[in-house]
């Protein structure tokens, strides 16, 4: 994207200036495997609670809503314990507009400098900049794993405070290891740092949450969302689960009736009934190990994936040039800026073969 100009009387921040606004480009085209969602809509029962739910709170609309969310705290608390075996209450979470919102409560909140190890999430130096902090970019190694002696010392070289994992990280889908967190823990206590490990696409993983270092670890903070796995992008819920005290910093950055009466009844219907979510996941899964065989059967380079997406490399020519082509097709996946490499997100069954016949013709020309 190209740089924007801005008038003289405008006195936009000057770390501002030079930023675009995030955007991945959303064509209406019939099959969207670009950001990430679960391509299930909502089942019929679902929606049904939901608007039961929804409906009980118009008649109190003229009042503003619980600015604590205390029972859709203690909602997610109970979800997050029975996935985890972490034994929580309402107190270890909180709950915002997206994980996104939290993020930024995150960097609202806390001091210093942050730091995260790319390619990762967009968001997480964005965020940071936006609300005035230094971000700090760390390679990955060719494999896009982080190497334990080389994120330690960025860490101590740059005092940074805030230390950005996500895992299973988006765009390369692959898990970091609880033990090589946990070893990050240990370091970035010792250093008054916190580690905010982003586990947005966590249900579709089989590794152990970072949930569970929490109680050893208090500068632990884990990220979640209702917008992945949990098929709830369009009604906005994140959280976080931390130490008390940490969710009590959240209190003092958070805005009033941030999160709105609407949201949190819509949201509480819907853990009640995360059992039927279960299916969709084992399906989403299943599709994912077939998609790997056969971008694996067309040459291409198939990167380990344990989220609902795939990053893949080893075609000819550019990877805007494909991400193009696709488009031709009514096909839309994600170009995440990697050199000759793109993301696909893990549609439905029939998503993915309109996805695979595209690629075979382009790929086998
Ligand atoms: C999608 C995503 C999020 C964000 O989502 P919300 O919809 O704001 O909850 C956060 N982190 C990562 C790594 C993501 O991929």
């Amino acid at each position: 994207m190209s740089r924007q100009e801005w008038p003289d009387w405008l006195p936009i921040r000057d770390e501002l200036r030079d930023l675009s606004p995030y955007g991945a480009p959303q064509l209406e085209l019939p099959i969207r495997l670009n950001t990430n969602e679960n391509p299930y809509q909502v089942g019929e029962r679902l929606q049904s609670a939901l608007q039961a739910a929804i409906g009980k709170t118009l008649r109190h609309l003229n009042r503003y809503p619980d600015r604590d969310a205390l029972e859709l705290r203690a909602a997610l608390a109970r979800s997050v314990s029975e996935s985890t075996g972490a034994a929580l209450d309402a107190n270890w979470i909180w709950a915002a507009n997206g994980s996104n919102e939290i993020i930024q409560s995150i960097d609202l909140a806390f001091a210093g400098d942050a730091l995260g190890f790319e390619p990762s999430y967009s968001m997480h130096p964005i965020i940071a900049r936006t609300v005035g902090k230094k971000w700090h970019a760390i390679a990955r190694t060719t494999d896009f794993e982080i190497d334990i002696d080389v994120a330690e010392r960025a860490i101590e070289t740059t005092g940074a405070r805030l230390v950005f994992l996500t895992t299973p990280n988006n765009p390369t889908g692959n898990v970091i290891p609880l033990a090589k967190i946990e070893a990050l823990a240990k370091f970035t206590l010792e250093r008054r740092a916190l580690l905010v490990v982003d586990e947005a696409y966590a249900e579709f993983a089989t590794e152990r949450s970072a949930v569970n270092l929490i109680r050893n670890f208090p500068n632990v903070i884990v990220i979640r969302t209702m917008s992945k796995a949990f098929a709830f992008a369009g009604a906005r819920l994140g959280y976080l689960i931390a130490d008390p005290k940490v969710v009590a910093a959240m209190l003092l950055v958070r805005l009033p009736y941030h999160l709105s009466a609407l949201t949190q009844a819509a949201a509480l219907a819907a853990i009640e009934l995360r059992a039927e979510l279960a299916r969709d996941i084992e399906s989403i899964r299943s599709a994912r190990v077939d998609l790997v065989k056969e971008l694996t059967q067309l040459g291409l380079k198939v990167y380990p994936s344990e989220a609902n997406f795939l990053l893949f490399t080893g075609f000819a020519g550019t990877a805007h040039d494909l991400w193009q082509k696709l488009t031709t097709y009514g096909v839309l996946i994600r170009d995440v800026g990697i050199k000759d490499h793109l993301r696909v997100t893990v549609g439905t069954r029939a998503e993915n073969r309109a996805f695979i016949d595209a690629m075979t013709e382009l790929v086998r020309g």
